[in-house]
């Protein structure tokens, strides 16, 4: 392999004027060719004195000649300009075959479309994958063609994924690539995010802010997380509660579910209905779904 060098202002005189270097040749483009002859492991003395242990030090590479031919080239700046911008105008001419069999690889149409497969997919993988889908770490399972049997969300290498960032960028050679990982995931997580909510029963808000409330509620669950505000930490509790109507209310309390039968405290189970009293706090919305916060609750049977 030649070493290669660019001057400027076709100014060649620090290698004409090295007395290592021998002048092969000038071409017409102005390109020198040169061959340094001195052995660049031991400078030209065929011999390594840290290696004196070994053979006596003689050089392996020149074999103790101290010559090793390395070709140099060096080109004027203009020259290496015009090479540079050839290159580039190669890569240019051949990129729309080379992006079209990389939309392909990667699961997209011609058009650079593709149809990402919504809902749980880790569960159907291996049916997705007879299917014809294709997985990615970057969007998941997706189809190049919209397929019948699966919901999925429509998805362009134009598709803008964030402010001014779409999901192809192109390059000055005109090739395409992915934009950054995680600005594709994030992407991908929304869309399945409003697919979810969107697959959910609408709810409505309950009551009104502000005013008391007595209902009867169907008791759905409680998510449990640890407060740290005091050194011993207190378990809160969001108790979630459906009406007749399936509208989702939460009540956040540090207070568990008790009833009482027989004279005996039992937690209340899912799925079982009570009458509960209190305020309506607020109405907000958790993951696309509209709730009802409750506050000052007590159950009254
Ligand atoms: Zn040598």
């Amino acid at each position: 392999m030649a070493i290669e060098y660019v001057v400027e202002n076709q100014d060649f005189s620090k290698f004409d004027n090295d007395t290592d270097l021998h002048l092969v040749k000038v071409d017409r483009n102005l390109t020198h060719y040169y061959v340094d002859s001195k052995c660049p492991k031991c400078g030209g003395k065929g011999y390594i004195w840290y290696y004196d242990y070994v053979e006596g030090g003689i050089c392996f590479m020149c074999n103790g000649s101290g010559v090793h031919n390395q070709k140099i080239v060096v080109r004027t700046k203009e020259y290496r300009e015009k090479l540079e911008a050839k290159r580039l105008a190669k890569i240019r001419a051949g990129a729309a075959e080379k992006n079209a069999s990389f939309l392909k690889k990667e699961g997209f149409s011609e058009q650079g479309i593709t149809y990402v497969v919504m809902g749980n997919t880790y569960e159907i993988k291996d049916e997705l994958k007879a299917a014809g889908a294709i997985w990615s770490y970057l969007i998941g399972w997706h189809f190049p063609e919209e397929p019948k049997d699966y919901p999925t969300c429509i998805l362009s290498k134009d598709t803008e994924i964030a402010k001014g960032i779409t999901l192809f960028e192109e390059y000055p050679t005109g090739l395409i690539g992915y934009a950054d990982t995680w600005i594709i995931q994030d992407y991908i997580k929304s869309l399945k995010d409003r697919y979810d909510a969107s697959q959910q029963p609408e709810t409505d808000y309950v009551g009104e802010v502000g005013k008391k409330f007595e209902m009867l509620l169907v008791y759905t669950g409680s998510a449990n997380y640890e407060t740290h505000f005091t050194y011993y930490g207190e378990l809160q509790s969001i108790h979630k509660f459906a009406d007749s109507q399936g509208n989702i209310l939460i009540w956040k309390t540090s207070a568990s579910l008790m009833k009482v039968v027989d004279g005996e405290y039992k937690p209340i189970e899912p799925g079982e209905q009570i009458k509960l009293k209190g305020t309506i706090k607020e109405h907000s919305e958790y993951k696309g779904r509209k709730q009802t916060v409750l506050t000052r609750c007590k159950i009254v049977a």
